[in-house]
């Protein structure tokens, strides 16, 4: 399939940026966005670049009513040469289209789409802080934009990609959250939309999330949909325990979100030899795990935090203090690796770098 070209409409004015100290998540929008348009019979189409702005809806589009809409979340690091890098930026273009089937929604070209976001990235790069721990958090998202109130899928859809520059997750340095783990509302079960990132799935979570703000919990634990015994994942992270010397995560299995993270950590965990497993793990075997004196380290990995290392769980009022609520060892020297080939300070031995430069030299 040949290339669809990018037409490309520059703003006529700057935003100020903002100052990468105070930077906080997701508030903050680029000059620029991409846009894409589908049609029934016509498929993808349309491909530009525009300055940033709201967009029109009509208040009959499918996506408002019934959410047909899917998103992606990754982040390009600048380091003070000015080499731009994207962490796995191919591994988002493939569980967009997961995500894509799951909601009866037209696949992306992920090559084209990969292509539109470093044409977009090479446009505001000026917009990437290179403070540590900053980054320009990307958000590719699909939405059905046909005016029909039938429940079927659309018939048109349109593909943007919005930046925003984010600080860092840890001003203060790396440090443990707390934890509630939710025993009455549940996020996702087998066959549902657990394995999709659709809004639908945090509308849904939400409930659970403002109770354990009000606690002082900053995330809930998901536990199984049918039992509520085995755990499943947080908010927006993976979730890995670490028990008498082995590292054991959730496997995948149709209500959990496979992060990117989660399969890099694995990845480095065995070429460590470290011993891990994928596998159902229940708060029992938890529980026993903690008062056998085994539980070593909980960490959470997701794209914002890359390691968020947990030092409360709180089951039911019943708390587990996690290596004595210090960030351990392994959580630390995992943040440290992948934070590293992030922003290239690191050997990136198992090639997981897009480098934007060269990219964009491949292009020409
Ligand atoms: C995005 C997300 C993750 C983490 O995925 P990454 O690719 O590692 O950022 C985990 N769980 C949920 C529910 C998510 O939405």
């Amino acid at each position: 399939m040949s290339r669809l070209p990018i037409q490309i409409k520059l703003s006529d004015s700057k935003k100020e940026k903002p100052d990468p100290q105070t930077l906080v998540f997701g508030r903050n929008f680029t000059d620029h966005m991409f846009i894409a348009d589908y049609d029934e019979g016509k498929g993808w189409h349309s491909p530009r670049i525009v300055p940033y702005a709201p967009v029109t809806l009509d208040p009959a589009s499918i996506v408002l009513h019934y959410g047909q809409t899917v998103f992606e979340g990754l982040k390009a690091y600048k380091s003070e040469d000015g080499t731009v890098r994207l962490f796995r930026p191919e591994e988002n273009m493939k569980r967009m289209n997961l995500s894509l089937d799951r909601l009866c929604m037209p696949r992306i070209d992920e090559e084209q789409a990969l292509h539109a976001l470093t044409q977009l990235i090479q446009i505001e790069k000026d917009w990437i802080p290179t403070l540590p721990g900053t980054s320009l958090y990307i958000r590719p998202f699909v939405i059905a934009n046909e005016a029909f109130l039938g429940v079927a899928p659309a018939k048109k859809y349109q593909f943007y990609i919005i930046l925003c520059p984010v600080g860092s997750y840890y001003k203060e340095g790396i440090h443990p959250i707390k934890i509630l783990v939710e025993n009455e509302f549940v996020r996702a079960v087998k066959g549902g939309t657990g394995g999709a990132k659709t809004a639908g799935n945090y509308a849904s979570g939400l409930k659970a999330q403002e109770a354990a703000d009000k606690k002082g919990y900053s995330q809930v634990l998901w536990l199984d949909g049918v039992e509520r015994k085995y755990v499943e994942e947080v908010g927006s992270m993976n979730i890995f325990f670490k028990i008498n010397g082995e590292v054991i995560t959730p496997a995948i299995n149709g209500s959990i979100l496979e992060g990117i993270t989660r399969k890099s950590i694995l990845q480095l965990l065995r070429h460590w030899n470290i011993p891990v497993q994928e596998r159902k793990l229940s708060m029992d075997e938890i529980r026993g795990a903690y008062e056998n004196g085994q539980l070593e380290e909980v960490f959470g990995t997701g794209t914002a935090a890359v390691i968020s290392p947990v030092g409360e769980l709180n089951w039911d009022g019943y708390k587990m203090i996690v290596n004595d609520n210090k960030t351990g060892p392994l959580s630390k020297k995992l943040f440290e690796t992948l934070s590293n080939i992030q922003n290239g300070n690191e050997k990136d031995s198992f090639a997981w770098i897009l480098k934007l430069n060269s990219e964009l030299a491949k292009l020409a």
